[in-house]
């Protein structure tokens, strides 16, 4: 067997195959409608794996965008490691698998009448999966209007911010200043900052004489995989990157190519501001998240809305002091969207819900060919209603290598073929 497809039956499918109830196509009486919301990594998984446990159910995939963009790899993308075609995808091979995918931005739901409104037509339902991912605290930075968003792109939505920063890398003259702000957490892939600035380091290392990278960071240490990313810009970066921890960011000024933090004004040729993060609008829009809060609360056993019956919330927008420890991750995300489809079956049938675990493995680069990887399992705790950490799944790489890296590049193409079927 190939290493992609030990990685893809095992790390990635190992979740759906020990989750899948086993439901024959009379158990479901009638056919039913599962809408799901958000072509991403939780939202894919989702649709697939509904279809896979069982193909009787109707399933209807709404996503806002053509493509799908990774943001995985993406650091990759923006340092010339790999090319932008490499990580976007149509959404072709879903038809193919009998899902219905359809373009629309969802804008309301009706719970009680049972349908969500986009804006181009309204999509009834018998159970709504939603895994719109995260957007951004725009309101904590003084002067974050749409212009410095232009000016200073986070790229946390893989795409052309993507592109934008890798030209604006390439255009750097020798001698030059990069800046990239980390976001408070909790966000978005706890290490994602941390390869990022090991990348661009290292592009500038190799391609920039005398360049610098600004590293501003609201923790107080390295937020994930602390000692060995700690260690790799020890061996490598002393003389790239000038890492200032607690800071918080509280305003911008485009015109002076400026961030201001409790520590004063820090100016660059190129920012990468990544504010601190939500679970998208959309989550919002639909009441899915309490008045004073920033993400949206599941029950730990199916990942049902703690607020709305019959809408199952998976992905980066769930609250992880309900949904569980894990990380807001693509993986995690993959697992949710099979953990959700199997509850979602189960329920359809009048069957017990199965006990669900999660998995996550996360590569990070901490060169152009070398990484670290962390690895982490959860499992659903019936006696105290919650998800909890199973210690024997965690492992941290006890070290960086090129092998790792290589691993890592099987990973990416793995998962992508889990979640789009190709
Ligand atoms: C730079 C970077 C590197 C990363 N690296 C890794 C990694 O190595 N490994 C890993 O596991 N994770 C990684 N991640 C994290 C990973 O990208 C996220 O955890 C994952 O995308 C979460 O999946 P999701 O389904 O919650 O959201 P998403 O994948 O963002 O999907 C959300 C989808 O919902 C759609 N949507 C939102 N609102 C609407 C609406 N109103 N109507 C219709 N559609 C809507 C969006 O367009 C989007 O397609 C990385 C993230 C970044 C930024």
């Amino acid at each position: 067997m190939k290493r992609r497809e030990f990685i893809r039956y095992t790390a990635v499918g190992l979740g759906a195959l020990s989750l899948a109830p086993t439901v024959s196509l009379a158990a479901v009486a009638s056919l039913k409608r599962v809408v799901v919301v958000g072509g991403g990594f939780g939202g894919l998984t989702a649709a697939r794996y509904l279809r896979r446990f069982n193909p009787a159910i109707e399933v209807v995939l709404i996503e806002r965008n053509e493509k799908f963009y990774s943001c995985p790899i993406s650091n990759w993308v923006m340092v010339g490691k790999w090319p932008m075609k490499d990580i976007s995808f149509s959404y072709d091979s879903l038809a193919g698998q009998g899902i219905k995918v359809v373009r629309d931005e969802i804008i309301g739901l009706d719970a009680a009448a049972g349908y969500v409104q986009g804006k181009a037509g309204r999509y009834a339902y018998d159970r709504l999966v939603v895994s719109p991912g995260i957007d951004f605290r725009d309101e904590l930075i003084e002067g974050y209007d749409q212009r410095a968003k232009n000016a200073f792109p986070h790229a946390w939505h893989a795409g052309p911010q993507t592109l934008q920063l890798q030209q604006e890398l390439t255009a750097l003259p020798a001698g030059g200043t990069v800046m990239m702000t980390v976001p408070a957490s909790p966000y978005r892939c706890p290490p994602g900052p941390y390869e990022r600035a090991s990348l661009i380091a290292d592009y500038l290392k190799l391609n920039k004489p005398g360049a610098r990278l600004i590293v501003v960071d609201p923790h107080p240490h390295i937020a994930s995989k602390t000692a060995l990313f700690q260690s790799a810009w020890d061996d490598y970066y002393q003389d790239v990157i000038d890492y200032r921890t607690e800071q918080t960011i509280m305003g911008v000024n485009v015109d002076k190519k400026s961030i201001m933090t409790q520590s004063g004004e820090i100016s660059a040729d190129v920012i990468n501001l990544i504010p601190s993060q939500k679970a998208a609008a959309l989550a919002f829009t639909l009441g899915l998240v309490p008045d004073g809060e920033m993400w949206a609360p599941v029950k730990a056993r199916t990942l049902e809305s703690k607020r709305i019956p019959g809408v199952y919330v998976i992905g980066d927008a769930t609250d992880a002091r309900t949904s569980g420890p894990m990380p807001k991750s693509g993986y995690v995300a993959n697992s949710m969207g099979k953990v959700v489809a199997a509850a979602i079956v189960a329920e359809l049938a009048g069957k017990n819900v199965p006990i669900p675990w999660f998995a996550n493995t996360c590569y990070s680069m901490v060169s152009m060919s070398e990484a670290i990887y962390i690895t982490g399992v959860y499992q659903y705790d019936a006696a105290l209603d919650t998800t909890i950490t199973i210690n024997e799944g965690t492992k941290v790489s006890s070290g960086r290598s090129a092998l790792y890296g290589r691993y890592a590049e099987d990973w990416g193409p793995a998962i992508w073929s889990d979640m789009l079927g190709i």
